[in-house]
C-alpha cells in the first residue's frame, strides 16, 4: 500500500486554501527557507491571503526568519491558531513542540500532516510549505497526502545542482505535482564598487533545464548580505526592501506559482 494509506486527512481542513505551493531542495543550507518566506511575502504584497507552513521538524527556521506579532500560538478545541506577521499566517514546529526531533522516518509526514490540518488557516489564496530538505520518503509521502498545486525547487550553482534539480522534479512528477519554477540561489555576486556580476561558483544549468525539462521559469538570486541580515533580524527582505532588484525577482517568482 502507498505510505499515504494510513494517514487520514481531516476532511475540510485545507478546503479553503486556493493553492498549496511547496518549496523544496535536495540539500539543506541552499536558501530554501529564505526563498519560501520571500515568495510568501511577495504574494502577500499583491493583496493575496497567504500562510507559511514551516515543515522542517528538525531545524525549524520560521521562528528566526520572521518575527511574529504575538509570542505564542493558542490552542482551542483541538485546533491551533497560527501566528501572524505583516498579515501573513505562520505555523512551525518551532512554535508548538521543541522536543519533536525524536521522531523518525515516514512518521514525520504523519505528524506534519497533523500540524498542517489542525492549524486554523482560514481562507487563504496561497499556502507556502517550506518542506524539510531532501527528496526522500518524507517529502514523497507529504506530497501524496497533501494536494499540492505546484512545487518550487531551490538549488545553488555549486552543489551538483543539476542532479539535485532533476531529483526534485522527478519526485514531484511521481505524485503529479508540477514543478513550476527552479530557483538558483546564491547564483552570483554584484561587486558593490563596480556593479560587475561575478558568477563565483560558475554558471548554473538553467539552459539545460529549459532544453531537457521544459522548465522556463528559472530564477537566479544573487548572494546578497542584506538578504541574510534581514532574515536574521526577523524581517523578510522583500518587506524591508520592496523596491529593489532582488524584490523584483521575488515578484517574478510570485507570478510563476
Ligand atoms: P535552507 O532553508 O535551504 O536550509 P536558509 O534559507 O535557511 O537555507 O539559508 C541558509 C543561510 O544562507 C541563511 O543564513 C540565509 O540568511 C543565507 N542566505 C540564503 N540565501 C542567501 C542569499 N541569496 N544571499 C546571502 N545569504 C543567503
Amino acid at each position: 500500500a502507498p505510505p499515504s494509506a494510513n494517514v487520514p486527512t481531516p476532511t475540510g481542513a485545507l478546503d479553503n486554501i486556493g493553492a498549496i505551493v511547496a518549496v523544496a531542495s535536495c540539500k539543506g543550507g541552499v536558501g530554501k527557507s529564505t526563498t519560501a518566506v520571500n515568495l510568501a511575502f511577495s504574494l502577500a504584497s499583491r493583496g493575496a491571503r497567504v500562510g507559511i507552513m514551516d515543515a522542517d521538524i528538525y531545524g525549524p527556521s520560521l521562528p528566526t526568519l520572521v518575527e511574529p506579532e504575538e509570542r505564542a500560538v493558542q490552542f482551542k478545541d483541538g485546533r491551533i491558531r497560527p501566528l501572524e506577521a505583516h498579515g501573513v499566517k505562520l505555523m512551525s514546529f518551532g512554535y508548538v513542540n521543541p522536543d519533536s526531533a525524536i521522531m523518525r522516518g515516514p512518521m514525520i509526514a504523519n505528524v506534519l500532516n497533523q500540524l498542517l490540518t489542525t492549524t486554523e488557516w482560514g481562507v487563504l489564496d496561497y499556502l507556502v510549505i517550506d518542506l524539510p530538505p531532501g527528496t526522500g520518503d518524507v517529502q514523497l509521502t507529504l506530497s501524496q497526502i497533501i494536494n499540492m498545486t505546484a512545487a518550487v525547487i531551490v538549488t545553488t550553482p555549486q552543489k551538483l545542482s543539476f542532479v539535485d534539480v532533476v531529483k526534485g522534479i522527478d519526485m514531484f512528477d511521481k505524485v503529479s505535482v508540477p514543478s513550476v519554477a527552479v530557483v538558483e540561489n546564491m547564483s552570483y555576486f554584484v561587486a558593490p564598487d563596480t556593479g560587475v556580476k561575478h558568477h563565483i561558483f560558475g554558471k548554473g544549468h538553467q539552459q539545460r533545464l529549459i532544453e531537457q525539462y521544459g522548465i522556463t521559469d528559472s530564477f537566479s538570486m544573487p548572494i546578497d548580505p542584506e538578504l541574510s541580515e534581514k532574515s536574521d533580524s526577523g524581517i523578510p527582505y522583500v518587506v524591508a526592501n520592496p523596491k529593489s532588484m532582488l524584490s523584483d525577482e521575488y515578484q517574478r517568482l510570485a507570478s510563476a506559482v
